[in-house]
This record gives structure tokens, sequence and C-alpha cells, in this order.
């Protein structure tokens, strides 16, 4: 049985108290570890905390930042450097499409961030809208995400999802995953397709319960 990643995006959402009831929920909930590589990618303010949480309690939850810094650590006002998040995170979102459309983030800049990543021990999660768009070198996990789909609730087909996993796949060893509007009732039609390996969820990860139903499906 493949290893299948479940990575929740909550974007820009979440006070501390909603991040700390979320997670608190989820772990007395969630009780399978199995082949589920579960990854919560939080806001930046929520993941030093999340981290010791998760690091006290044993959890088998793994944590992603959203975005971070082209540059180094220094003078850069408002930036979150990858060396900062070192240790705190296995994994990076990048080139996620809104961070695309509403930061112009060009192919170049998100190459540094790559970069950036890697050179951190950080592993990139990098999102791309169509099959044919370029992938960084370093790059292992590519999160399949088209543009209709996301937030929408009008997923991709699992058929045309799992073609064009199946195409970034002849362009270099990764896994891909599958992201836009994604939830428990559609989940295992695309997870159970044979070129991908798991699901990006947004909006549907904000509920622990709903997050935790997409799970247990999959689990
Ligand atoms: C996303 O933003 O990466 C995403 C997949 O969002 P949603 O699940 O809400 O479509």
């Amino acid at each position: 049985m493949k290893p299948l990643i479940i990575l929740g995006n909550w974007k820009a959402n979440k006070s501390t108290e909603e991040a700390l009831a979320w997670v608190e929920d989820f772990v007395k909930n969630w009780s399978s570890g199995g082949a589920l590589e579960i990854i919560l990618a939080p806001s930046f303010i929520h993941i030093s905390f999340l981290a010791r949480f998760i690091r006290e309690k044993g959890l088998a939850l793994k944590l992603s930042a959203q975005n971070v810094s082209q540059f180094n650590k220094g003078a850069y006002t408002g930036e979150v450097a990858a060396e900062m998040l070192r240790g705190l995170v296995e994994y990076s979102l990048i080139g996620h499409s809104e961070r695309r459309k509403n930061f112009g983030e060009t192919d170049e800049i998100l190459a540094q961030k790559v970069r950036q990543a890697l050179a951190n021990g950080i592993n990139p999660v990098y999102c791309i809208s169509e099959s044919q768009m370029s992938i960084p070198e370093g790059v292992k996990i590519v999160a399949y995400e088209p543009l209709f789909a996301i937030g929408s609730g009008r997923p991709d087909t699992p058929e045309n999802a799992d073609s064009v996993a199946a195409e970034i796949k002849k362009k270099g060893d990764f896994k891909v995953l599958y992201g836009g509007s994604i939830n428990a009732e559609n989940v295992y039609s695309f997870v159970s397709q044979p070129h991908i390996d798991g699901v990006l969820v947004g909006g549907a990860s904000l509920s622990s319960q709903e997050f935790l139903s997409i799970t247990n499906h999959v689990a």
C-alpha cells in the first residue's frame, strides 16, 4: 500500500485559541497512524507552539509552513526566513496559486524559495495548476491544484487529476498530491487513483471534525 499524504492548509485563519482547540480535538479523536502522513500547515504565528505541543505529546502529526522567504535571514522586515523554521517544520508549501496571484511570486522567486527551504532541511510541496508549469530542481512533492477547483466546491474529476498526476510524474520522480475542493465525501475517489499520492485540503481542514472525517475515509 502506498503511504498517503493528507496536508491541511489553514491559510490566513485561526486565532491561537482556535488553533489549540483544533489540535486538541484532532488528537483526542484520531487513533490510526497507519500508512498515512498527516501534515498541518498553520499560519506562521502558530508554528512554534504547535511544534512544542506535538513534541510534548508525541503526536503523529507533522507541520508545514505555507510559505518561506526567498531571502536569507536578516534585514527583510516582515519576512520569515527558512532558517527560522529549521527544526520546526518538515515541509513548506511553495508556489500556492494564492501567493502567485496576490503576491506576484514568479518562477524565479519560487526557485529561490525552494533553494532556501532545501538548504534548511525543509521539503518543498510545490504547487502548480497545470502539468506544463515548471518545477524547480530539488522538489520531490508536487501539488496539482487546478485554479477552478480551489475553494469553489467544484473539484477536478479524479480521472483527470490522475492523468495530470501521471503527466507530472513523467517529468521526474515526484510524489503528486491533488488539491481543490476536497472533502470527506470525495477524498477516497482521489486517493484511490494510481498516480495520486495524497491530497492538499484547504477549506475542509479548518474544522477538526471535518478533517478527521477526511483522514478516517482515507485510513
Ligand atoms: C488550497 O487552497 O490549497 C485548497 C486546496 O483549497 P480548498 O480545499 O478550499 O479548495
